[in-house]
């Protein structure tokens, strides 16, 4: 008999806080702190963070650069007792905290490449993880220029650093930690390499086709015979379609190409000439929708979720059009929100 995996999504709902004081309209410290005393215990850390036997998987930020309610991208992935976050776009840090994701226990940071929607938040991370009490040094992963990008999110934290460590103590905030840690690799074009190995845990950064932006890369994380292939920013790429061959779980971007072709001649239309230009120029950098699909069913994935969703499909008829254009592939396919949890399980014999 075949073995099977099984997926379990579970929707985040944010934990709704009742204040007391609303409730009896009464402000007494015995109300404040018993508010306080109710928010402390509901602080508690999600059980699937720690869990050593699937890859879990939480899109934390889905948005691409275009404005509204979402963080831009970042994935967070639980494997093993390890935290590791896939990019970290603005907004990312932010909502990893609401979600009560313990970024105390950060152990690394993988970039993709260096769009602002994959690194803004970069100094943000480094620096709450640290104030919230990370012991671990704070790994940083990504390809050539990376190095650049870490000394530089390390000296704009410096003033930040000094100010903490003299007003609360180095017993509080252990300086020695307070920095990233650059891991810069190089990846030739069309290759990939194996950048972390270790307690069983595999993760392989690939090359993928992001021109004019160089370097890009894509990642597969693999562990316990599970694989989750996250694409980053990419055209059509066939290394994507290698890395991702049987996966069990694709995050991949998305543009829905049709779309933008009427968006930017109703720019036009509008006199919108600059904005007009911008979507064109974008429309040569990332996956159509249609090509997704493709490449899912060409690839044996067993679940896509796609993300970094431009335009976000917020309505039914946006819905309705990705949907037409993902039919070529039958498998399960879900569209990313931002807190999503993929839990990918290991075999059921
Ligand atoms: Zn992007
Ligand atoms: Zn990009």
């Amino acid at each position: 008999m075949n073995p099977t995996k099984k997926f379990v999504w579970i929707s985040f709902q944010p934990l709704v806080l009742i204040s007391l004081v609303a409730l009896t309209g009464c402000t007494s410290d015995n109300v404040v702190s018993a508010i306080i005393e109710r928010q402390i215990k509901a602080n508690v850390t999600p059980e699937y963070v720690h869990d050593k036997e699937n890859i879990v998987v939480v899109t934390v930020g889905t948005a691409s650069p275009i404005p509204g309610e979402r963080a831009q991208t970042g994935t967070a992935i639980f494997v093993n007792d390890y935290f590791f976050m896939f990019d970290v776009g603005a907004g990312v840090v932010q909502k990893s905290e609401n979600m009560r994701l313990p970024l105390n226990e950060l152990d690394g940071i993988f970039l993709t490449h260096f769009h602002s929607d994959h690194m803004i938040d970069l100094p943000n991370l480094i620096n709450r993880s640290w104030l919230l009490g990370r012991k671990n040094e704070l790994h940083i992963y990504g390809p050539d220029s990376l190095n650049t990008l870490v000394q530089a999110a390390n000296d704009f934290l410096a003033l930040e650093n000094k100010y903490r460590v003299n007003h609360h103590g180095l017993d509080i905030m252990d300086i020695s930690k307070a920095k990233g840690v650059p891991h810069e690799y190089h990846i030739p074009q069309n290759s990939k390499a194996v950048i972390f190995q270790q307690d069983g845990i595999t993760i392989t950064a690939f090359d993928v086709a992001h021109e004019p932006i160089e370097p890009a890369v894509g990642y597969a994380i693999e562990y316990k015979g599970k694989k989750v292939v996250l694409s980053g920013d990419t055209k059509r790429n066939d290394l994507v379609a290698e890395m991702a061959q049987g996966c069990d779980l694709l995050v991949h971007e998305v543009m829905l190409m049709s779309f933008q072709q009427l968006l930017e001649a109703e720019l036009t239309k509008a006199g919108m000439d600059r904005t007009a230009k911008i979507i064109f120029d974008i429309q040569d950098y990332h996956t159509d929708t249609k090509e997704i699909a493709e490449l899912a069913k060409n690839s044996n994935v067993k679940k896509l979720v796609i993300n970094h969703l431009a335009p976000i499909p917020d309505n039914r008829i946006l819905k309705k059009l990705y949907l037409e254009e993902l039919k070529a592939f039958e498998g399960p396919i879900h569209f990313a929100n931002d807190g999503d949890i993929f839990i990918v399980k290991g075999e059921i014999r």
